[in-house]
């Protein structure tokens, strides 16, 4: 049995290295069989002629290199789509993701899941921080039709077939989690403590993670804009019920003018609501735009394809 592990990696210079090392060493006490296939999402650092480097002095390893940095998503798609092995795992490069769990999550494969999924707990997270997440998993799983699990990321192992799976959707819109989720098969979790990232920087920065939020409840169904439809509704039975109202009070009192800033807040918060809601339906026609240009997730400017795990790729595709 063959064991895949896909690395996205941006900038990681100052860990590869001892992540190269600690996950091999790993996987050599576990007896697997096994590639590392590495791709550099566009590092303006060192990342790349480390990697060759390492590709250089270990043949279980190869590479892929992209032009730029075309995000974690298509670096991970590149990945797989790379990976020749009965198991994928996908693993971080900051060792945030703990080789040591490896031996637990291929013990569950071969007992049959097709999902392995790692949780971490939010130890060590900012109370703001887990306190939001909290709430947005709430909230995101009453609008979207998948389950999505707070602490649930990016590392996990795939079978086979769920690793084909989920090659098979090519939307441009990656939003690997509700993927994971909605491909489905016998999934379970592993558990493990959140590591502080020990070297380089996190490349989340609030305005991503915001971006992330509103991609996972847009990318998923077309709940938001029922959600739309529904508020208008209810905005349109409202007025209607004021109106009554006020002609009623109108024909028993008299006309009275005064009125004035109920009038403003009125006008300026249904302006506010539709505004909100052509955004959502603007979100939605910006995905369809980038799904019909039918452009590439990525393009690769290096490559090592003198490594096995080619062959695979070419007898799979
Ligand atoms: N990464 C990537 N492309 C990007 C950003 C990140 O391939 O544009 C990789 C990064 O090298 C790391 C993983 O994705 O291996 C997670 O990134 P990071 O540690 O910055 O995210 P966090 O752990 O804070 O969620
Ligand atoms: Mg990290």
């Amino acid at each position: 049995m063959l064991i895949s592990i896909v690395v996205p990696c941006f900038d990681e210079e100052e860990i590869i290295g001892r992540f190269h090392a600690r996950v091999t060493a790993e996987l050599e006490s576990l007896g697997a069989e096994f590639e590392l296939v590495y791709v550099d999402d566009g590092s303006r650092d060192r990342t790349l002629p480390l990697l060759e480097e390492m590709a250089a002095a270990d043949p279980r390893l190869c590479y892929v290199s992209f032009s730029r940095n075309f995000g974690k998503e298509a670096a991970m798609l590149a990945g797989l789509r790379h990976a020749a092995g009965d198991a994928v795992v996908i693993m971080d490069a900051d060792l945030q993701h703990p080789p040591e769990l490896l031996g637990r999550m291929l013990r569950l494969h071969g007992e049959g899941f097709d999902q392995v999924v790692a949780r971490r707990t939010r130890k060590g997270d900012r109370v703001t921080r887990t306190l939001t997440a909290r709430a947005y998993y709430r909230l995101i799983n009453r609008l979207v039709d998948v389950e999505l699990v707070d602490g649930v990321g990016d590392f996990r192992l795939l079978s086979r077939r769920t690793a084909d799976a989920i090659l098979e959707l090519t939307e441009y819109n990656r939003f690997s989690k509700g993927i994971f989720a909605w491909v489905g098969f016998r999934t379970t979790t592993v558990e493990y403590d959140n590591a502080v990232r020990e070297q380089g920087r996190s490349k989340w920065t609030l305005g991503k993670l915001l971006n992330y939020g509103l991609d996972g409840l847009l990318s998923f169904n077309n709940k938001p804009l029922r959600a739309a439809l529904h508020l208008g509704l209810l905005l349109v039975s409202v007025a209607a019920a004021y109106a009554v109202w006020i002609v009623g009070a109108a024909l028993v009192n008299g006309v009275d003018t005064p009125g004035y800033v109920t009038l403003l807040v009125t006008v300026i918060a249904l302006a506010g609501v539709q505004m909100v809601m052509l955004g959502v339906v603007g979100e939605y026609v910006g995905r369809i735009y980038y799904e019909v240009k039918r452009r590439p997730h990525f393009l690769v400017k290096a490559a090592n394809t003198s490594a096995p795990h080619h062959h695979g790729e070419l007898v799979r595709r």
